[in-house]
């Protein structure tokens, strides 16, 4: 009986990995055509100032409408893009696209926003880096201070001598560096502290824990005090409530993104978001 039971736990699995990879090679020969296809789109989550209550950046998220299964998320599409190497041809058009889409909000008369464009780690070995980001300031001619890069801390640890050159290059451009999903990987900010990265920005999962988690909330204050001693901006992303907000403004974050605030939202939505933010500031009752 554990016999047969065994076998049919195996054939399952072996159905089950089988549809996976039909589903895998499926998505691998739409997403080579998403780009020339116009199937990608740039999407934009406003983050705010905890202190002045004012928009005062945007994260670029990538979007992928696939013909027929809709919707794919991130998570499972630059994956894929990142292993087939799609991810370079992808990623020079998400940062030509958030650099055209910020000069229009400045010609539409908003007041300046850094617009921030995440970097996958294959983009940043990519020996083009340098020549693409100086290629898309000139022919966007959006100001290098309202450009910043997000990177990981896999991408900076992968081979840190290269990294640290890198990014003073990029600093030296006048574009701002932030290290993504902070905590999650296994660098501490004394070491990030030899990379001139401007930004760190506190990872989902730590905001997710704070009502419940003492310790997370250690983590959350440790990470925005050292991050201010180092002379380090602090944005935390995933707010969801109230009350997650007004901790970490009481705890001294400098910048806060989140569904609470707004959700990513495509182009011109980005952009009467912050029109009326600008009438009507956000929220005073809850942040005053
Ligand atoms: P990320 O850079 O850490 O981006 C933040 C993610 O958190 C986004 O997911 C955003 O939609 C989500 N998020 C923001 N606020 C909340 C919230 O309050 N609650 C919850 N549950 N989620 C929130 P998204 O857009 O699905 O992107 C996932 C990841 O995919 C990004 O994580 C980034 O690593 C990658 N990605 C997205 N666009 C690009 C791109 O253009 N290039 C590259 N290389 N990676 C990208
Ligand atoms: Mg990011
Ligand atoms: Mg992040
Ligand atoms: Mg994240």
């Amino acid at each position: 009986r554990a016999k047969k039971k065994g076998r049919n736990t195996y054939r399952f699995y072996a159905a089950k990995m089988n549809a996976q990879s039909t589903e895998q090679l499926m998505l691998e020969s739409a997403l080579r055509h998403a780009l020339e296809r116009g199937e990608l789109e740039m999407h934009y989550q406003p983050k705010l100032n905890l202190q002045t209550q004012r928009i005062v950046g945007v994260e670029a998220l990538m979007r992928w409408h696939h013909p027929a299964l809709g919707m794919i998320p991130p998570v499972q599409f630059i994956p894929i893009a990142e292993e087939l190497g799609l991810i370079l041809s992808m990623g020079k058009w998400a940062l030509e696209q958030a650099c055209a889409d910020a000069l229009a909000w400045q010609k539409f008369g908003l007041p300046e926003v850094v617009t921030s464009v995440n970097l996958s780690p294959r983009q940043f070995e990519s020996r083009t880096l340098i020549a693409d980001i100086k290629a898309v300031l000139e022919s966007s001619g959006l100001e290098p201070s309202l450009l910043e890069l997000e990177i990981t801390e896999g991408a900076v640890m992968a081979n840190p001598e290269h990294a640290a050159e890198l990014l003073r290059t990029i600093r030296d451009m006048g574009v701002g560096l932030a290290i993504d999903d902070f905590g999650t990987g296994y660098s501490s900010l004394s070491y990030l502290k030899h990379f001139p990265l401007s930004t760190v920005k506190i990872d989902r999962s730590f905001i997710n824990d704070l009502s419940q988690d003492a310790d997370a909330r250690a983590l959350i204050d440790g990470i925005i005090t050292l991050s201010h001693g180092l002379r380090m901006k602090v944005v935390a992303e995933g707010i969801e409530t109230v009350a997650q907000l007004e901790y970490l403004r009481s705890h001294g974050c400098d910048e806060a993104q989140g569904y609470w605030l707004c959700k990513p939202v495509p182009a011109d939505e980005a952009r009467d978001f912050m029109a009326r933010h600008l009438r009507n500031q956000f929220a005073p009752s809850v942040l005053a």
